[in-house]
């Protein structure tokens, strides 16, 4: 079982792009659409996403804009679970709550609708990939703000040496199918 884990999570990395110098200058950029493209890849990244989370009675699953979504919808699907997407400023139509987290220069923010979960909902983050963790520390500070819980962070991909896992919740689990 154990190898045919393996043969999988290879063949998935197989088919992740690396882009050097996208969008700026020294960013080794992971594209994640040859995985989307390939049928077989599309779904064993769906299974492999889920397997973790299955017994876990989850709520909602929570997408972080914009590639968190492309994986978020199908994961919650398989978990029977509800779908929240976390969005940059603006696009949210309703009432939001929002989370301003620091980049490398400067600060960027994201909202959720503030209606999105209720109170000691259990909830995942999931998103593509996981850098410095700024952003998944902020969508976990969202749903927080509503009162839910976060038991789970489930990403495709890690830069681990960004040892972005430090900023989230210890207590939640960690899922990563690839650590780079
Ligand atoms: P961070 O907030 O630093 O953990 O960055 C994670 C977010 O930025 C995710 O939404 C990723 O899609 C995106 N991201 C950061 N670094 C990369 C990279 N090298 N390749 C692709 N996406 C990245």
């Amino acid at each position: 079982m154990e190898s045919v884990n393996e043969a999988v999570l290879e063949l998935l990395e197989s088919e992740i792009r690396n882009i050097p110098d996208f969008p700026k200058p020294g960013i080794d950029f992971k594209d994640i659409t040859p995985l989307l493209k390939n049928p077989d890849t599309l779904e064993l990244t769906s299974q492999m996403l889920a397997r973790p989370f299955r017994h876990n009675s989850i709520d909602y699953v929570v997408g972080i804009e914009s590639r968190g979504f492309l994986f978020g919808t199908n994961l919650a699907q398989d978990l029977h679970a509800g779908f929240i997407p976390v969005r940059k400023p603006g696009k949210l139509p309703s009432q939001t709550v929002s989370q301003t987290y620091a980049l490398e220069y400067g600060e960027d923010k994201v909202e959720m609708h503030s209606d999105a979960l209720p109170d000691g909902a259990k909830v995942i983050i999931h998103d593509d990939l996981i850098a410095t963790g700024g952003s998944a520390r902020a969508a976990t500070q969202l749903v927080e703000k509503l009162g839910a819980q976060v038991v789970g962070y489930s990403f495709i991909l890690e830069l681990e040496a960004l040892q972005g896992r430090d900023l989230l919740s210890p207590d939640a689990h960690y899922e990563v199918l690839i650590s780079v």
